[in-house]
């Protein structure tokens, strides 16, 4: 078995890595897969092992020294996440005594594994597609409840059960246009009696429907970033609160990743929101904090939302020369949305008008937002109107964790579909080149699952996986 050329894994040899995250804590796991198991789980526990049983063992190096008390399983080939025999050592989970433990492992044999090459594995052996195997990534880097559901739902298959169903829908129309080819007494005509046009027609809205929940499913993965601006005192703080509600509020940084200071984490509706403070946007002489308004800037400019909180007492809803100038800074096709908070001490009720009004300062004015942050009157009205300008649903239930590729292949497939469609339309058009569009749809479709997939790509997402995955 081998992945070959630009993937840069060779899938050969018995691979270990420490399958738990860095640092201290209860357990830590070891895990083992190739064809060096059995021999390495025999010198490990000086016996053969039940399948799929813990078995507490004393862990010892190559001289006999006791290194740790622990447990160990074997997953006998095929039976096991890779589809190679695995072994897992359970021990304590401190970083001196798991190197000891995965330096006990390369001494029997096995050699340190590449990010990703416990899942590779399990691809190239048939135990996941490529779909599911990017559900596995999802999953574990999902930071929000409803990410981590949608990734479940990729990596159990269901979005790639329902790229198959339509990907079998083509391969059966291809058959009938192959039968039509191949008996040329046989016209279009017999198409037009399998109504071929029917099932185009069905495959097309039913992708139609999959990428909408895919398209759902990028934007819940890669989150949304929001630029606050507003002047001190408007509410920003205790708006950001609101929105985040009871969910979690802010999510911690990952141990060991610089620690991003323009940005707060909160979740809105299951959605990751990445809230860039424009606060630092102050003039300054000083170099470091000239760096650090430069992060900023770079930030707002690859926002998706900018909300200008401004206080409903003020007429027209004014903004200070601080918030003209960020406003100014900002790219014009950001879209924008005018909070205008407090009302309760303005005496006015929460509502919403759509669209600029005179005086803001461009068509990305998508609507304004009269609200109370401190009671949250109206903060259901501004979490909608976020929702529908950044185009995700109230309801993110129903979708996959999808990839930008994923996307790309299902809309590549949708335009040779509706080519196909034309073609039928049209009385006189080529039957081979109606079967040519069918055939290029269900190429697009298989390279989500992977059934057709050049070996750069592959080494494009496994690599992107952590060690010991
Ligand atoms: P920031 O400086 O923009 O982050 O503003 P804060 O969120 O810290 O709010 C400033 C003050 O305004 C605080 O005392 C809040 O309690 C108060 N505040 C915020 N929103 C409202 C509101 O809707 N109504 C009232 N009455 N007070 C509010």
């Amino acid at each position: 078995m081998r992945a070959t050329g630009a993937t840069g894994m060779l899938a050969e040899g018995t691979i270990a890595a420490i399958a738990t995250p860095p640092g201290r804590g209860g357990i830590g796991v070891v895990r083992v897969s190739g064809e060096r198991v059995p021999a390495l789980l025999d010198a490990l526990a000086g016996r053969s092992l039940p399948p799929r049983t813990a078995v507490r063992v004393v862990f010892r190096g190559s001289g006999g020294e006791v290194v740790d008390d622990g447990l160990l399983l074997h997953f006998p080939a095929p039976h096991s996440y890779t589809g190679e025999h695995v072994a897992e050592l359970h021990g304590h989970g401190g970083p001196a005594v798991l190197r000891l433990l995965l330096g006990r492992c390369l001494e029997l044999g096995a050699r340190l594994a590449e990010p990703g090459e416990f899942t590779l594995r399990a691809f190239l052996n048939g135990k996941l597609d490529l779909a599911q195997a990017e559900g596995v990534a999802d999953l574990i880097d999902a930071s929000t409840a409803t990410a981590a559901r949608a990734a479940a739902r990729s990596l159990s298959g269901e979005f790639s059960r329902a790229i198959r169903a339509e990907v079998d829908a083509l391969i059966e129309l291809r058959t009938l246009t192959e039968a039509t080819l191949d008996f040329p007494e046989e016209d279009i005509d017999f198409l037009r009696e399998a109504d071929a046009a029917g099932r185009l027609a069905r495959i097309g809205d039913e992708l139609a429907a999959i990428a909408e929940r895919a398209r759902q499913g990028a934007l819940l993965r890669q989150g949304l970033s929001i630029v606050l601006v507003g002047q001190p005192n408007v509410g920003k703080s205790s708006l950001l609160n609101r929105l985040a509600g009871d969910e979690v509020a802010i999510v911690t940084p990952i141990a060991g990743t610089t620690r991003d200071t323009v940005r707060s984490q909160v979740e809105l509706a299951g959605v990751p929101l990445s809230i860039v403070d424009t606060a630092g946007l102050r003039p300054t002489d000083d170099p470091i904090e000239t760096l650090g308004i430069e992060r900023t800037w770079a930030a707002v400019r690859d926002a998706d939302l900018a909300l200008v909180l401004v206080d409903a007492r003020e007429t027209g809803g004014g903004l200070g020369a601080a918030d003209a100038g960020i406003l100014a800074g900002l790219p014009s096709r950001l879209p924008r949305l005018i909070v205008h908070n407090k009302i309760d001490l303005a005496g006015i009720p929460a509502r919403v008008a759509p669209g600029a009004h005179p005086g803001d300062d461009g068509a990305a004015v998508r609507c304004h937002v009269w609200l109370c942050a401190r009671s949250g009157e109206g903060v259901e009205l501004l979490r909608r109107e976020m929702l529908a300008t950044v185009g995700l649903a109230e309801n993110l239930e129903d979708s996959f964790l999808a990839r930008e590729r994923h996307l790309a292949a299902l809309r590549e497939a949708a335009q040779h579909l509706a080519a196909a469609a034309a073609l039928l339309a049209a009385r006189n058009a080529p039957l081979e080149l109606f079967a040519e569009e069918l055939r290029e749809a269900q190429l697009a479709l298989s390279r989500i699952t992977g059934a057709f997939t050049a070996d750069d790509l592959l080494g494009e997402i496994f690599s992107r996986f952590c060690i010991g995955k």
